[in-house]
């Protein structure tokens, strides 16, 4: 069985890619980087999800000599000209701070109307093997932000999003739910032909 190594030290992540692959028919024996703690993390100097999902792809079938999945995601604001985008993880200063990033974009937010206020979740999915081919695909999740979090599931973003289609938001879905519709179960469903085209 071909070993592929996806760039996340999250064991849910893995496990969400290695449902895909296994629902695509796909038989790779999918580890994560921390199956490889002297693998060091890369900077995300890229200016798209695309580029910094290939940037990390690519360091790291480098430094394992295996193919390798890396994704890279954000929330993209249509008034804002698509920001937060590829700053989502850090908007308000901090890495990571989910609860401040959320309360800053909302107040940014809080003199725009309803019909303005749409967004999505967007995903790059890349695939570097070690001779250098490379390949990225995108997925999207498109909804409306609410102006107040709502739901306690998931993580982010997700209380302020509300699918097209929905009425309850992102954190209000199962994860279940929100795996069969998001942005990064799109981009990883989009991988499966590919990793079958170039790993045979
Ligand atoms: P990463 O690509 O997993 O590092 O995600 C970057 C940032 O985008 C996260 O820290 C979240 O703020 C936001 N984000 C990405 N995907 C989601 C999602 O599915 N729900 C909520 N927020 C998300």
């Amino acid at each position: 069985m071909r070993k592929l190594v996806l760039a996340t030290r999250n064991a849910h992540k893995v496990g969400e890619l290695r449902a895909i692959l296994g629902a695509a028919g796909l038989e790779v024996d999918l580890v994560g980087a921390d199956a490889f703690p002297e693998v060091p993390d890369v900077a995300e100097t890229g200016v798209t999800f695309e580029e910094n999902a290939l940037l990390k792809a690519h360091a790291l079938a480098q430094a394992t000599g295996l193919p390798a999945v890396a994704d890279d995601s954000g929330l993209c604001v249509d008034v804002l000209g698509g920001a937060p985008g590829i700053f989502s993880a850090r908007w308000a200063g901090k890495h990571g701070d989910d609860r401040a990033n959320l309360e800053l974009l909302l107040a940014q937010l809080s003199d725009i109307a309803a019909p303005h206020r749409a967004a999505h979740f967007a995903c790059a999915a890349a695939l570097a093997l070690p001779n250098g081919e490379e390949r990225v695909v995108m997925g999207r999740l498109r909804g409306t932000l609410r102006f107040e979090p709502v739901g306690s599931f998931g993580f982010g973003y997700d209380p302020i999003l509300q699918p097209d289609g929905y009425d309850i938001t992102c954190a209000e879905l199962t994860p279940d739910q929100k795996n069969a519709i998001s942005h990064r179960g799109e981009a990883f469903r989009a991988l499966a032909p590919v990793l079958r085209d170039l790993l045979g």
